[in-house]
């Protein structure tokens, strides 16, 4: 009997390329739109006490429920509203695997984060898309256009948009909230370089639901911790879908001191990095050659006369490490790059301006 074991997985599977990083390193990473600073050294002595006050044998909660409260406060949403997983990828997923089947669609706006269709093929489902505008930046237009003629069971909106950096105006949100049926997923992981959230919103709209992230601002990647808000009937939902002790209680501590701590110890690395941006934007923007566009995150991608493979390289030569965006729609002539620590982002300038020369 000659049976192939690959004949055992779904066709969607097998048509896929996998999500993956290449495994380069460098001194000065920019591709994964870290915080360039480590978690400050006041909250890991915090959490290394906390936890060393624990019993490490016994199971962590079942659901962090001191967690969910404090992110509710953080927030500005109810406790009964909010689920916390392990990264926000987790929660995308179980949102996902309990909305999206052979016969649903999702609709997102290209180039995006490239997880949103790649679950979603997994599960089946459809992935429709809109591509941005010239700009860079979301056509709502065409996107209420899409949602009017197809009737998506979920809309995902990246804002501010990885690998993009544009933003969704509040009013135009509204709008796509109010013709979609379905579902509307906000992805918000980068919302604390970008001044504005759109969980105010979740009051009014029920269809609503928001993705946030500690990978970012919250310097805590390592950790893998994200949360969603959304109506207390939708989480119950969703809750169904994540594994029982999901998040383990070293993510959880840490998180929920990250929380006590953000205003003195998080908030200040996070204006800095806004303040970073600006002026990176600026310095790019004088090198011959190459044309960033705005970001209201913490990266930006840059439109470059050169070949975007030919800058990854010779940054990577310089020990620097940015991300090779140029497969995605519509980025074939343009690289991204985190924003890093001033140093970091001096080195980047020097080099980047050797290079086009
Ligand atoms: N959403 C977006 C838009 C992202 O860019 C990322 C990380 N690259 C994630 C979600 C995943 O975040 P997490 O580490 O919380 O799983």
């Amino acid at each position: 009997m000659s049976m192939n074991i690959i004949d055992s997985i779904k066709d969607s599977v097998r048509s896929l390329r996998a999500y993956t990083l290449a495994p380069d390193r460098a001194s000065v990473k920019l591709n994964q739109n870290e915080n360039p600073w480590d978690a400050p050294l006041a909250i890991k002595q915090e959490t290394l006490k906390r936890l060393d006050a624990r019993a490490w044998s016994r199971y962590p909660d079942f659901a962090p429920i001191e967690l969910h409260k404090r992110l509710a406060e953080f927030s500005g949403w109810f406790p009964e509203g909010v689920i916390a997983g392990n990264g926000s990828n987790e929660l995308i997923q179980a949102l996902l695997v309990i909305t999206i089947a052979a016969g649903k669609r999702v609709l997102i706006n290209e180039p995006t984060f490239a997880l949103y269709r790649q679950i979603t093929t997994v599960l089946g489902g459809e992935v429709l898309s809109v591509p941005l505008n010239g700009a860079l930046s979301f056509d709502t237009r065409s996107l209420l256009a899409a949602i009017k003629s197809s009737a998506p069971n979920v809309v995902i909106i990246c804002s501010p948009n990885n690998p993009t950096g544009c933003v969704m105006e509040l009013s135009d949100l509204v709008s796509v909230l109010e013709e979609t049926r379905g579902l509307v997923v906000v992805d918000e992981a980068y919302f604390e370089f970008s001044g504005q959230t759109v969980v105010p919103l979740l009051r009014q709209h029920t269809n609503l639901v928001v993705l946030r992230t500690f990978s970012k601002a919250m310097a805590l990647a390592g950790l893998r911790v994200g949360y969603l808000l959304a109506a207390p009937e939708l989480v119950r939902e969703v809750a169904k879908a994540v594994l029982p002790y999901n998040l383990n209680f070293v993510s959880q501590t840490a998180a929920e001191v990250s929380l006590e701590m953000y205003e003195a110890a998080l908030r200040p690395l996070v204006q800095t990095m806004i303040r970073e941006r600006e002026r990176l934007h600026g310095e790019l923007s004088n090198i011959k050659g190459l044309s960033p566009v705005p970001s209201r995150a913490n990266f930006m991608v840059v439109r470059s006369a050169l070949e975007p493979k030919k800058v990854f390289a010779g940054l990577l030569q310089q020990d620097i490490l940015i991300r090779d965006v140029s497969g995605y729609p519509m980025l074939s002539e343009y690289f991204r790059v985190s924003v890093g620590t001033p140093r970091e982002n001096d080195l980047l300038v020097k080099a980047l301006k050797e290079i086009l020369r």
